[in-house]
């Protein structure tokens, strides 16, 4: 059995909060003064990436063996909750270079892995993670991508949809059939380099929010790629690797809510004690100190939840989707609902984009949306009441 106690240990070392306040410094002076430009005008975060290289801060979301710096993941999970204070749409792209690392991390060769991770490990690569299309949302098993082995090479063809990193990463973790008649079994994970003959992209997707990162199609026609390419060399493992993927990278997505509702939450107790209206300041009054209330017991909630799913899926434990999920739904429900009271706070400055609660709201819808949406999370939490319903009566 799990001891809780340990469960609940995420103490770090002071040097992981030495990296941490550098990477707040960045955010700060590179983030801030850009993220309502690059909202607006849908600009990829290239620079604030080449600062977060130079600063030595992708290591925080890779493994020290490959030249990472993430004390077994659970200073991934903070640092993606801290760029997230400051803005979702990097935060997004920061983290499909982890998701997109992570089929490679769980499943790919020790060949594989010292080619890619040390590379994305210091910024010098981006990644992204291609496993939607447009008939296959929720509905992964139902994949039509194809990649056919033809002598040393795989030829692949389909389209992915709403890949994050689309056009701007370096390299794709794909999931295609490789054996049609196995249905989802048959599904193997590729590695496909941007340049690589028959790739191309779809249109920058117009979004609601998250708009400086991108989302494209990733379209495939007759695209060969090596066969030392398919993860792990070994082919019809690509489900196994989707899912581990994805129940890894749930707490991430968590975390990110986490961070947005943190950075929401702070701009509404900023505004909150200098807006006057009644002759004082609207902090005083209770309704708007229980609003506050509120949102401080939501974030903490949702932060625990987070790092306890960082934790187990770090450490493999058995219940690790379980608690994924958990992380997920909750954190990312709870980030809008916190957006909304931030915004409902600000009047009607807060329905202006003179004030970033503005953009805080618009971003934090597609956290209830993406790797997973709400309801897809309830049916994998319910699946486990079902399972464990028997131990309860
Ligand atoms: C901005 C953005 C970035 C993304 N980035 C990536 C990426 O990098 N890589 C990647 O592979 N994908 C990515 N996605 C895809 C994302 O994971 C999917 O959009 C998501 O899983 C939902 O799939 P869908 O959009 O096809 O919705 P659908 O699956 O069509 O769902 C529509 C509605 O039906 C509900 N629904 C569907 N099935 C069920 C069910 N069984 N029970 C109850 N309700 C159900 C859903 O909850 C939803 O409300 C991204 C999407 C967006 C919008």
């Amino acid at each position: 059995m799990n001891n809780p106690t340990s469960m609940l240990d995420f103490r770090l070392p002071d040097e992981a909060f030495e990296m941490l306040g550098l990477l707040r410094e960045v955010c700060e002076k590179e983030i801030v003064p850009r993220r309502a430009e690059m909202d607006a005008k849908e600009q990829f975060p290239t620079e604030i990436f080449q600062k977060f290289a130079q600063a030595g801060l992708f290591a925080p979301m890779f493994d020290e063996k490959y030249g990472g710096y993430n004390l077994g993941g659970m200073l991934t999970v903070i640092a993606i909750e801290v760029v997230s204070e400051y803005c979702l749409g990097v935060a997004t792209s920061l983290g499909a270079v982890k998701l997109g690392a992570l089929p490679i991390e769980h499943g790919g060769t020790e060949e594989q892995k010292m080619k890619y991770l040390p590379k994305l490990a210091a910024g010098e690569m981006i990644a992204a993670f291609a496993l939607t299309e447009p008939n296959a949302g929720s509905d992964v098993p139902n994949l039509q991508t194809t990649a056919v082995k033809k002598g040393d090479r795989y030829v692949l063809n389909g389209t992915k949809q709403w890949i994050t990193n689309a056009g701007q990463a370096d390299v794709y973790s794909v999931f295609a059939l490789t054996d049609k008649s196995k249905g989802p079994r048959g599904m193997s994970c590729f590695i496909v380099e941007k340049g690589t003959k028959g790739l191309s992209f779809g249109k920058l997707e117009d979004k609601m929010g998250i708009r400086c990162s991108h989302t494209r199609q990733v379209i495939f026609e007759d695209c060969e790629i090596p066969e030392e390419n398919l993860v792990g060399l070994k082919p019809n493992q690509g489900f196994i690797h989707a899912i581990k993927t994805l129940n890894s990278s749930r707490p991430f997505i968590a975390s990110m809510a986490v961070g947005l509702a943190q950075g929401a939450y702070r701009e509404a107790v900023k505004y909150a004690r200098q807006r006057e209206q009644f002759g004082k300041n609207i902090i005083n009054f209770q309704v708007v100190q229980h609003m506050l209330a509120d949102m401080v017991v939501k974030i903490e909630a949702a932060r625990l939840l987070a790092y306890r799913a960082a934790k187990y899926s770090a450490e493999n434990h058995p219940e690790t989707a379980k608690h994924s999920a958990i992380a997920k739904y909750y954190s990312s429900e709870i980030a809008v609902q916190v957006c909304n009271d931030a915004l409902q706070l600000h009047g009607g400055y807060g329905f202006t984009k003179d004030y970033p609660v503005e953009k805080m709201f618009r971003d934090s819808k597609i956290l209830t949306i993406y790797e997973g949406t709400s309801q897809i999370q309830k049916n994998e939490i319910a699946a486990y009441v079902i399972k464990e319903s028997n131990k309860l009566v």
